[in-house]
């Protein structure tokens, strides 16, 4: 699926809404919603703390996390002091689980692609294609 923001094709381990869906238990918003990097996202992106997540920060007020601890800001008076621990902890750790769900994947494809089962697949396809081909060129030179 292609981002809502930039058009680019999103990695599913960098999509945002599923790390969003995660983060707060809400899979159903999968279904509804579309795809956006991560990084395209920084509202989200902002809260995972990992060495192996480049740190994003967004800037528009309303959504920085770093003006957080005003006791004048918005998000502060709804959610008090230790809402920016807790959003840290469920997007790293839904980042975190998402990796390990691609990482999973990617081994099983990899594996299945060594299968004796897949590799006799590919060659019946081949051999299909190959057939279909000397088809057509028989069935053209026929016509001709
Ligand atoms: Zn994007």
């Amino acid at each position: 699926m292609d981002c809502d923001k930039c058009g680019k094709s999103v990695n599913p381990r960098d999509d945002a809404v599923r790390i969003s869906a995660i983060a707060w238990n809400e899979p159903l918003t999968l279904l509804f919603a579309g795809a956006r990097h991560i990084r395209c996202s920084p509202s989200r992106a902002q809260h995972i703390v990992h060495p192996h997540f480049k740190p994003v920060f967004d800037d528009r007020y309303a959504f920085d996390k770093r003006q957080w601890t005003d006791p004048s800001h918005p998000v502060y008076k709804k959610h008090g002091p230790d809402y920016i621990k807790e959003c840290e902890r469920r997007y790293t750790d839904a980042w975190i689980q998402l990796q390990d769900e691609c990482d999973l994947e990617e081994a099983k494809n990899r594996a299945f692609k060594r299968s004796r089962k897949y590799i006799e697949l590919q060659k019946k396809i081949k051999k299909a294609r190959k057939e279909k081909r000397r088809l057509e060129r028989q069935k053209k030179n026929e016509n001709n």
